[in-house]
């Protein structure tokens, strides 16, 4: 991937718009997780010992243009002057006179962090005027947020046209992780996508059976494709209209030759329950009253195989309904098996997507795989194979 990064760039005495994600997750107006905060350091020290002033741009929730108060990002300030060991200032407005004043104050080395940017209604229009006010602050534009790079806001694509533009650290760290598991992986690739719906999922699972060697396929959207092969699911979370868009994605696969994988033995109860008494069954072999809630010990057995044989896994979906124990099993079998294959240097794993996240920290594995992208939609559109415009913007022309 040929993008543009802050290597051997003068930053000293430049004024440095960085595009961060501070969408962090806040309770009673307290940061209640610091992750995307910790993300952020990398690019503000990296600026800060360069001798940059660094100019903090983010969105919070969706205020829809409007300033609400409650979805200020002045609660960020604290947490992230604790983690930084240095002081942020705050402007209560990302453009016009408070912007522009807050900046003007500034010395080498200084950090200020601007208004949620959404509080005005250009942002998300990707407004060319609103875009040339965030512009007239900075001499660059550095972008380190993979999560908004789906989007192509003021802030996200605008200001690449109108500044010098760079990939941050963790947009680098980002780009060069998914690029070892989709872009030019070591092969054979094998993917695993979970989750519940099939139909959330057509254009990622289309995607992927053009790049993979191999894709299993497991969690509530397994079922779909079992009923599309006429096996017996009972009260099983079921897309039955999808039957014919199931058989025409294992068409394509077949086509395609790449080998899918789907379940060989169920776990079953009649009830996501917390201790409910799982049975494990064969194919179709279940009650009218039951449903499939997990991958059976043979299926789980079958993909740590697989990753045995694979030098990639790209991992998108549980393979159950890991929330409600005993049903996390196969997931979390299948989870730490993969940290194993990567902590003895054989295989590459990437993974990513809300539910598999806190899946693979329930497992409390996230740290072992090669990367864990906690992006959401920018990973899923990532791996649908869309351009995104926050990262075309990056790109060496
Ligand atoms: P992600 O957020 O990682 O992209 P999804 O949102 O697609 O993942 O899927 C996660 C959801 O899938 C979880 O809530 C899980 O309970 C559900 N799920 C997995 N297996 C089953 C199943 N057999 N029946 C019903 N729901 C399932
Ligand atoms: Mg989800």
């Amino acid at each position: 991937m040929d993008f543009r990064t802050l290597d051997g760039v003068d930053v000293a005495g430049q004024r440095v718009l960085v595009r961060v994600d501070f969408n962090v997750p806040m309770a009673g107006g307290a940061v209640t997780d610091d992750t995307r905060l910790e993300a952020a350091l990398p690019t503000i020290r990296r600026l800060r010992e360069g001798g940059a002033k660094t100019i903090l741009l983010s969105h919070f929730d969706r205020p829809k243009g409007k300033r609400v108060p409650s979805m200020s990002l002045k609660p960020v300030v604290a947490p992230l002057e604790k983690l930084l060991g240095a002081p942020v200032a705050f402007a209560e407005d990302c453009v016009g006179e408070t912007a522009e004043k807050a900046v003007a104050a500034m010395k080498d080395g200084d950090v200020l962090l601007l208004q949620n940017l959404r509080f005005h209604a250009g942002e998300e229009a990707n407004d060319p005027p609103f875009a040339s006010e965030l512009a007239a602050n900075g001499d660059l534009y550095v972008d380190d947020a993979f999560s908004a790079a789906h989007r192509a806001h003021a802030s996200t694509e605008g200001l690449a046209h109108l500044l010098p533009a760079y990939a941050g650290e963790q947009m680098r760290r980002e780009l060069t992780a998914l690029d070892a598991a989709l872009g030019d992986p070591k092969r054979p690739v094998l993917g695993i996508v979970g989750g519940s719906k099939v139909s959330t999922k057509l254009d990622l699972l289309h995607n992927l059976i053009l790049k993979l060697d191999r894709l299993a396929i497991g969690g509530g959207m397994a079922n779909t494709f079992l009923f599309a092969q006429g096996w017996e699911v009972a009260n099983s979370y079921c897309e039955k209209d999808l039957a014919d868009t199931a058989r025409g994605v294992m068409a394509f696969a077949e086509k395609r030759g790449c080998e899918l994988l789907l379940p060989i033995d169920i776990v079953v109860a009649e009830q996501p329950h917390p201790g409910a008494a799982a049975r494990t069954r064969e194919l179709g072999q279940l009650d009218e009253h039951e449903r499939i809630l997990d991958a059976g010990p043979k299926t789980v057995a079958k993909l740590c195989e697989a990753m045995d044989a694979s030098a990639t896994l790209i991992w998108n979906g549980p393979l159950g309904v890991f929330e409600v124990p005993p049903f996390d099993a196969g997931t979390m079998a299948a989870a730490r098996h993969a940290a194993e294959r990567v902590k003895a240097g054989k295989l590459v794993a990437v993974a990513g997507g809300g539910d598999t996240v806190a899946a693979l920290n329930a497992a409390h594995v996230a740290g072992d795989l090669t990367f864990v992208s906690t992006a959401g939609g920018a990973f899923l559109e990532w791996m649908e194979g869309k351009t995104l415009p926050g990262v075309e913007a990056l790109r060496r022309r």
